[in-house]
């Protein structure tokens, strides 16, 4: 594996391949790596030619500077597990070669980035996620990116600024991997005490209820979120937003039924955690579709 950090390098390593065809996988990260990155990189690895992995800790995506200034690092022990699976380059640009002085530009979706994580986070976070992945688009120009359904709305942020501006690249979602109890994968775990470890399991046990509710027949989302609510209680966690919402358009959903998505955000001990679960409404639970 390679390492590369600028962007003159990245296309002189790229141009041969593609000339010749070859297909071309990039996994976009923040580096601190842990299995559900991992996941990401096997997948690219099995499915592309040439695989690259970008690392980069893009500032512009962090609503809160001390968020930033902790945000977990480990570049070496990052390239060794990527270099294990077989990636062919990381790319590990400074802040300057992504942000230049005189940089202006910013690319903001609409819609599906206003609830939930916008909301709660302010415009500018997915301002600065879709900025950065679409210079990494420029940048790399893969045939496909690989990111992880752990960031739901992302995902499907991502999905409307590819449709939206034409980009040539398919999007692959790939599912979330957790610990043994659920807990999903997070670089932001590395911050929990072992206390708040254990707590922050209730958020997977919050929406397993959601699912477990459905799945006897519940239909109504206030209800079933009443359940999930009841295991946060237990835990004494507070939820910044608990919600059940179209998987497509991320709008409140009136009933439960079709794509539903459970969405859910919450501070354990200072870490800001979230999760989500694709939610079935056709298993009752009692055999019958
Ligand atoms: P990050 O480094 O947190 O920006 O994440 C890089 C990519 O890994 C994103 O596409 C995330 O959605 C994905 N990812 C993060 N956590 C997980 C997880 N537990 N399982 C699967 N993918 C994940």
């Amino acid at each position: 594996m390679k390492t590369l950090d600028s962007i003159a390098e990245v296309r002189r390593a790229l141009a041969q391949p593609r000339r010749a065809g070859r297909r071309i996988g990039l996994v976009p990260t923040m580096g601190a790596f842990h299995a559900g990155h991992l996941s990401l990189m096997r997948r690219a690895r099995e499915e592309c030619d040439v695989v690259v992995v970008s690392l980069f800790v893009n500032p512009t995506q962090f609503n809160d500077p001390a968020d930033l200034t902790a945000y977990p690092r480990d570049p070496d022990r990052d390239a060794a597990l990527a270099a294990d699976i077989g990636v062919d380059y990381l790319f590990a640009p400074p802040a300057d070669e992504v942000y230049p002085s005189g940089f202006a530009t910013t690319v903001s979706v609409g819609g599906v980035t206003e609830p939930l994580e916008g909301a709660h986070r302010g415009r500018g976070h997915f301002d600065g996620v879709s900025t950065v992945v679409a210079k990494l688009f420029n940048i790399v120009a893969p045939d496909v990116a690989y990111f992880g359904q752990k960031d739901a709305q992302q995902a499907l942020v991502i999905r409307r600024l590819v449709r939206d501006l034409d980009m040539p690249v398919s999007i692959e979602i790939c599912p979330t991997v957790r610990e043994p109890d659920g807990l999903a994968l997070s670089s932001r775990n590395a911050h929990l005490s072992a206390t708040d470890r254990s707590r922050a399991a209730a958020l997977h046990r919050a929406l397993d209820a959601i699912q477990a509710a459905v799945s006897s027949g519940e239909r109504d989302p206030v209800t079933a979120r009443a359940r999930a609510m009841t295991e946060l209680e237990a835990a004494q966690i507070e939820p910044d937003y608990l919600e059940l919402v179209s998987a497509e358009t991320l709008a409140p959903v009136g009933t439960i039924d079709g794509n539903v998505l459970a969405v859910l955000a919450a501070r354990v001990g200072g870490t800001r955690l979230i999760d989500n679960e694709l939610i079935r409404a056709n298993h009752t639970g009692n055999g019958r579709p």
